[in-house]
């Protein structure tokens, strides 16, 4: 297919506001795509490469706008183009404005064979893929040049609909309407495949170009023989935020994992064969390569991997005792091309695996997630183990079955006081579906408001934490409250506070003792295991929901209540109020 006829029918779509005649004329540009139809299918999402290679092309706006001003006379420097960007807005509209072609002497360094300097009409898309695709390897001393090169040879034989789209492909701006989805609807009615099986050849091949070409040579059978591929990286399952209660809600039970704080990480593996050495390659969420980055993945994928696997996970900063560091510490690690024997002195990291997308030619997307993690376990233990257990596994992300919500409460205690981030919900059910933010992973949503509540009593400890005080009842202010009172400086007494709930969770042992510190002096009366506080010291307090109760006196109850921390700076009679209570759970 020449480039002009791409640029032509780009223009059309881009000019085209109704998504169905959209679809229709990407379907058109497939059909008529012919030997080129890999790279049409790309290029009309402004992909020059499959979504799952790391290649890019490497090259700058500057660069690309060197080329433009090369292409566009003596007269042009790249600051006309830019200070044109600044005012358009777009490249593709400044790129469009200059009359290309006449270069004829420097066209000999024109990409793809083609006859430098003549106008557009001969450079076919195959052309601008090959010389794109040698812009990219261009590396080492040099190698900007000869990008700039390469691509001033492109602009200089095109017109100007052509230049347009090329500089959008250069730079990843395509910016025509035309989305995954698109794509997708257009090679199922091209090529008469089910839209289903056009999607789930997406997912495990991460490649349009590859499926729209498996479409119309081999149907649906075809698409359907389409396999995840070790060392071709799938996109990432995503989770949206969401709340214990609608987990509950929706599944008969939750799968409860803990949530680290880390980079996420798809480690694909390949164990090393009589002659061959283990293959191990590393992606992030963006399917960037990052396995130089990161050794000990390499390491451990090598000490404890005895198949070929695909799995999913995060990567965490470690201590020296092992306990996490913070997000922070990981970013010093995860992109690092440099100094990497080094950084790693400073930084420790280790991965953490929660999903298994493919073991020994098994393609799991399809399983449940609690078959996926059976299996991830299988793989991830020691085989000379004859009983494995969860809790031993190194590297193997603990999974909790649960349909009750103390259970959860619990565990994301655990999480919290272990210095990770919270718990992820999952739908024990469900599939894996690679690019989707969907319903089936959620991680607990942070709290939108806090209360400050006043603690009035609280229990001992069990166990470990028998010299501890904890689950501390809180209360709110009500009753007798007038200001006179308040500014009399007059305390709050107990009859003008109500219960609204207690709270366990988010609380650290260390900060068990400094708290029991805090309260023990305010204890009023003590039986048993229950202690009841004098009004002194105010908690803020997140929580899901605000639901009516009959166990507080309030008439309410703070669903999931978790401790955030002493408001040392709060007096009680500076607490949240019933009025206050009542407003947040109508808003
Ligand atoms: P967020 O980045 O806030 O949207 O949260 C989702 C991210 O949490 C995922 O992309 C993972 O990188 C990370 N994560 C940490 N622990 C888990 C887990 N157990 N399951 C899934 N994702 C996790």
């Amino acid at each position: 297919m020449e480039f002009a006829t791409f640029a032509d029918r780009a223009a059309a779509i881009e000019a085209e506001p109704a998504d169905l005649e959209i679809v229709a004329l990407v379907r058109e540009l497939l059909e008529d795509a012919d030997a080129d139809l890999e790279i049409v299918a790309r290029f009309v999402q402004g992909r020059v490469f499959p979504a799952w290679r790391s290649r890019t092309l490497d090259i700058g706006p500057n660069a690309c706008y060197e080329a433009i001003a090369r292409a566009a006379g003596t007269n042009v420097g790249s600051d006309d183009v830019e200070e044109q960007l600044a005012e358009v807005g777009e490249i593709g509209e400044v790129a469009a404005s200059y009359e290309f072609g006449g270069q004829q002497g420097l066209g000999a360094f024109t990409g793809g064979g083609g006859d430098a300097g003549e106008t557009g009409d001969d450079l076919t898309v195959r052309e601008v893929f090959e010389t794109l695709s040698d812009l990219a390897a261009a590396e080492g001393a040099g190698s900007q040049d000869r990008k700039i090169d390469l691509l001033f040879g492109l602009f200089n034989r095109c017109s100007s609909d052509e230049a347009r789209y090329l500089a959008r492909l250069v730079l990843s701006e395509m910016r025509i309407g035309v989305g995954e989805g698109t794509v997708r609807d257009a090679i199922s009615e091209a090529f008469d495949v089910p839209g289903e099986g056009v999607e789930r050849a997406l997912q495990v091949s991460n490649d349009y170009g590859q499926v729209a070409r498996v479409a119309r040579e081999d149907g649906l059978e075809g698409l359907d023989a389409m396999e995840l591929e070790v060392g071709r990286p799938v996109q990432a399952m995503l989770a949206q935020a969401g709340t214990v209660t609608d987990a509950l809600e929706e599944w008969d039970e939750a799968a409860v994992e803990w949530k680290y704080d880390g980079a996420r990480i798809q480690l694909h593996h390949e164990p090393a064969t009589g002659e061959r050495e283990p293959r191990t390659s590393v992606f992030s969420r963006n399917m960037e390569n990052v396995t130089d980055a990161l050794p000990e993945v390499v390491e451990y994928a090598a000490e404890t991997l005895e198949e070929p696997v695909i799995l999913d996970g995060e990567v965490v900063a470690i201590d020296a005792g092992g306990a996490p560091l913070p997000f922070q510490d990981v970013l010093k690690r995860f992109r690092r091309k440099h100094d990497v024997e080094k950084a790693r002195e400073d930084v420790t990291v280790r991965p953490v695996f929660f999903d298994c997308l493919h073991a020994a030619g098994d393609d799991l997307l399809e399983e449940p997630l609690t078959t996926r993690h059976d299996r991830l376990r299988e793989v991830l233990t020691d085989p000379d183990r004859s009983e494995p257990n969860e809790e031993e596994v190194e590297g193997l992300s603990l999974l909790w079955r649960t349909d009750d919500p103390d259970e959860i409460e619990s565990i994301d205690a655990d999480a919290l006081e272990g210095g990770h981030e919270g718990i992820m919900l999952k739908n024990p059910a469900s599939t894996y579906s690679p690019g989707r933010r969907g319903k089936h992973w959620r991680k607990r949503k942070p709290d939108v408001e806090t209360l400050d509540c006043v603690v009035t009593g609280a229990e001992w400890g069990e166990g470990r934490r028998a010299t501890f005080l904890g689950t501390f009842e809180l209360s709110i202010r009500a009753g007798d409250d007038s200001e006179e009172r308040r500014s009399a400086g007059s305390a709050v007494e107990p009859q003008n506070l109500e219960t609204v709930g207690k709270v366990a969770t988010g609380i650290t042992d260390e900060k068990l003792e400094e708290l029991t510190e805090l309260l023990e002096p305010h204890i009023a009366v003590e039986e048993g295991q229950e202690v009841d506080l004098e009004p002194e010291v105010v908690f803020e307090v997140g929580y899901e929901e605000i639901q009516t109760s009959p166990t507080y006196s309030s008439g309410y109850a703070l669903r999931f209540p978790r401790f955030q921390g002493v408001r040392h700076d709060k007096d009680p009679r500076d607490a949240d109020s019933l009025e206050r209570l009542e407003s947040l759970r109508s808003a």
